[in-house]
């Protein structure tokens, strides 16, 4: 086996091991994002639009100076959206392409594709949208495998475990049966498994297709790497047969086989590997052997660039969809629940580049993709699902793992204090209010105390009322409320505390909210917060005395 594919598949599982890694409890220490800050289009396009300093993010100009030096290697030994690529080319097993169709100078137009892409997404950034999540290779390949791949492992293990269970038991080996395996489930994870397997498939046209024309990543380096210093050569032994050019996964090799794009170039080693005369090798030299550089074009790159700059605009200005009613004369754009530490919108969206790590170290799966509901700019950043699960209090991996501090990375104390939103009660839902029958389950979950049961006149029951400022938004409630389909009590984003710095905990008891996980000292607290919207929860009654309480209450 090829010196690059053994680096590769050991890098491969590097990127898989850390990928896996992001869970709870996360180890101290270990670079589970370590690939996402290698990548120079997060790098770039995360500072330039959102403006900041994000010093985390400098591996990436370190991996591309070394480009300088040693060409694309990137592409052809790290990048696992590249050996993913790789892997979908052995498998479609193509014809190899003939001489002239795979020599650099017949794929130049298409190949220049990747710069006019790069430059495209550079023009949005100057309308203040980062479109790099679309196109960035690793957040692209760490989305593939946390949203689709990884679900799909755990369901595999899990039948295999009923198979274990089964023999387990047959040989009487009953511990068998206490083995568990946690299912996880995602939103738009088909979609996402279509258009990376529509990526892939372009393989069918020509091997490593993505790299060598669409690579957004793939030009920055090869804009690094047109003379680098560790560069292919050919020796007088060679016979012009070929082999090289047809081989060639990158068409990075001209007609005349001692001449290389070198911008093209992967170092994969291949050409090496076939040639039949051993006339090639990769050495540190200054050889003028480099065949003409892809050029994209001033025209074309002027139209890419209009173009990208039009569709940030398009997207700036896109209402996407909108929640209340002319009537209600509050239009606002839908506002979902972020993770907990979130920069605020504009900000989180910034600089989010839809890697999906943080999703996949969520040990409640309550951290889902979101699919259209905020308009194009927001697919596949972080919700939270209060409806499926609830944000654990015990963990704060969100922003622990993100790579690009669009959750900010906070401790557990701080945490508590990032509101995620606010509990509503939907009466005409709820079988408290509604129906007059006994429910308690909000109030007994609800680990912050925001809930309190009171009486109300006409009903023989207590009903649930929430307290705003206790609800710290974790969605337990509405997580485990009873009512089928949509739950009565519900998280909204009203509320929601997000900070782009500074303590949240400070904050917080600024604007007069107490956290306190149940079984805490703090027992008063205020109703005096004002109505906002209309989510806003009504005013809570006052203890009633005594004897107006039903019976087996008591007012304290
Ligand atoms: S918020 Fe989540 S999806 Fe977005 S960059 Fe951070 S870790 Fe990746």
């Amino acid at each position: 086996m090829r010196f690059q594919r053994l680096v590769q598949i050991a890098l491969f599982v590097l990127f898989a091991l850390l990928l896996w890694q992001a869970k709870y409890p996360l180890a101290e220490g270990l670079p589970v994002d370590l690939f996402l800050r290698l990548d120079p289009t997060i790098l770039l396009g995360t500072m330039l639009v959102s403006g900041t300093w994000i010093t985390d993010l400098f591996r990436g100009l370190a991996v591309l100076l070394l480009a300088l030096v040693l060409g694309r290697f990137f592409c052809g030994y790290v990048c696992p959206l590249g050996a993913t690529v790789d892997a979908a080319d052995w498998m479609i097993r193509r014809k190899k392409p003939g001489r002239n169709g795979n020599a650099a100078e017949g794929n130049t137009r298409i190949q220049a594709w990747k710069y006019l892409l790069l430059f495209a997404v550079f023009c949005s950034v100057l309308a203040g949208v980062s479109l790099v999540f679309l196109v960035s290779p690793i957040s692209l390949a760490t989305r593939f495998y946390t949203v689709t791949v990884y679900p799909v492992l755990l369901s595999l293990a899990d039948s295999c475990l009923w198979f274990v269970e089964n023999i387990s038991s047959y040989l009487g080996l009953d511990g068998a049966g206490y083995l568990q395996i946690k299912h996880v489930s995602f939103n738009a994870n088909v979609f996402t498994a279509f258009f990376v397997t529509g990526l892939l498939l372009l393989g069918l046209l020509r091997p490593r297709f993505w790299c060598r024309n669409v690579c957004p990543a793939g030009a920055m380096f090869a804009l690094c790497s047109r003379k680098p210093m560790v560069r292919r050569t050919v020796n007088d032994r060679c016979t012009d047969c070929g082999a090289c050019i047809r081989s060639c996964p990158m068409g990075a090799i001209s007609n005349e086989p001692q001449r290389t794009a070198h911008s093209e170039c992967i170092v994969c080693l291949k050409c090496m590997e076939v040639c039949p005369e051993n006339a090639v090798s990769f050495r540190w030299t200054f050889e003028k052997n480099a065949a003409p550089a892809v050029d994209p074009g001033k025209r074309r790159l002027v139209l890419s660039g209009c173009a990208g700059l039009a569709a940030g605009l398009l997207l700036k200005t896109n209402v996407g969809s909108v929640q209340g009613s002319a009537k209600d004369l509050v239009i606002s754009r839908v506002r979902i629940l972020r993770p907990p530490g979130a920069l605020p919108e504009e900000a989180f969206l910034d600089r989010c580049v839809r890697c999906g790590e943080c999703m996949k170290a969520c040990p409640t799966n309550t951290l889902q993709p979101v699919w259209f509901e905020t308009g194009i700019d927001g697919v596949w950043s972080p919700k939270l699902a209060a409806r499926y699960a609830a944000c654990e209090q015990a963990c704060n991996l969100c922003g622990r793992v993100c790579p690009t501090g669009a959750v900010r990375p906070l401790s557990l104390d701080e945490k508590k204090y990032a509101k995620i939103g606010t509990a509503f009660i939907d009466r005409s839902r709820c079988i408290a209010w509604e129906e007059d029958r006994a429910c308690l389950i909000c109030d007994e979950i609800c680990p912050y105390n925001a809930i309190v049961m009171r009486p109300v006149t006409d009903n023989r029951n207590t009903v649930p009322f929430v307290n705003e400022n206790k609800c710290n938004g974790c969605g337990y409630c509405e997580n485990k409320c009873p009512v089928l389909g949509e739950a009565a009590i519900r998280v909204s984003p009203h509320g929601e505390l997000r900070l782009f710095d500074g303590s949240y905990e400070r904050t917080a008891q600024a604007h007069g909210l107490v956290f306190h996980a149940k079984g805490g000292l703090e027992e008063s607290f205020s109703f005096t917060k004002p109505k906002q919207d209309g989510n806003t929860s009504p005013e809570i009654p006052p203890v009633p005395s005594p004897d107006q309480l039903p019976p087996g209450f008591t007012s304290d």
